[in-house]
């Protein structure tokens, strides 16, 4: 039987091209060891290291600022639709990402054979809460809105994938709803892992695959998983600040607030959701599915 086809979808533009070798030479040794895996790595940079190699397709992306850099990568995969067509299944994932243990097809592909298309990992930050704690987006006026009282899982952005159609369809709609959003002058709360969240949520459990932070473990993290894919620890490498810019530092009110807004404030919230009936609004057929 022929090996299964693997699309590895990754973006390192401006300063995260530092992230790229450790990530090629970890997941081309210990990432779904028995697939056939080609590398497409979307980058500003003229070349990179490994380009040559066959496993390796290096495809212009222009750099862009903050948030679009990441809020875009929906529209940058289609780009490339009709070769990631080809595969069997695609993947993102984050540029400072490392997988030094191996990782088997067996315990990360989505079980087809059960119905499962889609492949989404536990964010390790919401893994032990409920969803009235998630860091849904909140706002109506956003097409990743969760009421307090919806959502099951709270997933990570940064890997995820899928069988080809699959995933594809996912592009599809977030690429649309994120063009609609800018059009309203709205970019949701966490910009592609908000639209990504909002997606798993109108999903039927049955269709996707969830793993637990394992397989999305920060460095120098200490929670009960066994670290199979790390998570690097950006701002070793990059000026983070020169990325994202400065977030601004909150008062002694102000952070008590925010600590009372995260901790207790959903659970007034989610109450009233519930009395409200409030649903995941459906996007009307033809313009937003
Ligand atoms: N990214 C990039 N260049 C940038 C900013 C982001 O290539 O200047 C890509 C990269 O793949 C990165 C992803 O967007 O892993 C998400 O950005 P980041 O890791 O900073 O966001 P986080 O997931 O930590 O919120």
């Amino acid at each position: 039987m022929s090996k299964p086809t693997v699309a590895l979808l990754y973006i390192c533009t401006g300063k995260y091209t530092v992230f790229w070798p450790d990530f090629y030479k970890t997941f081309r040794q210990n990432f779904l060891p028995e697939c056939d895996k080609t590398f497409f790595v979307f980058t500003d940079a003229p070349s990179i290291e490994f380009d040559t190699e066959p496993d390796v397709r290096r495809i212009y992306q222009k750099a862009l600022d903050w948030p679009y850099s990441t809020l875009k990568r929906f529209e940058m995969f289609l780009t490339q639709e009709d070769a990631l067509k080809a595969f069997d299944f695609l993947f993102f994932a984050n540029a400072n990402l490392l997988c030094e243990q191996v990782v088997t097809a067996e315990e990360f592909l989505p079980r087809t054979e059960q119905g499962e298309v889609l492949l989404m990992v536990q964010q390790p930050g919401f893994w032990d809460k409920t969803p009235p704690f998630y860091s849904y987006d909140r706002n109506p006026k956003c097409r990743a809105y969760i009421p307090y009282n919806c959502g099951r899982d709270y997933v990570s952005g940064g890997l995820n994938g899928g069988t080809a159609p699959a995933f594809l369809a996912l592009c599809h709609t977030l690429a649309r709803r994120t063009d609609d959003d800018l059009a309203d002058g709205v970019i949701a709360l966490w910009h592609d892992e908000s639209q990504l969240n909002r997606y798993v949520a109108e999903l039927d459990p049955a269709e996707y695959r969830l793993l637990t932070p394992a397989y999305w473990y920060p460095e120098d993290w200490h929670i009960p998983f066994e670290q199979k894919i790390t998570v690097r620890d950006k701002s070793k490498w990059i000026d983070m600040t020169a990325v994202k810019g400065k977030k601004p530092e909150l008062g002694f009110v102000a952070r008590k607030w925010d600590a009372f807004c995260q901790n207790y404030l959903p659970f007034v919230l989610a109450v009233r959701d519930t009395l409200l009936l409030k649903h995941l609004p459906r996007y009307k057929a033809g313009h937003n599915p």
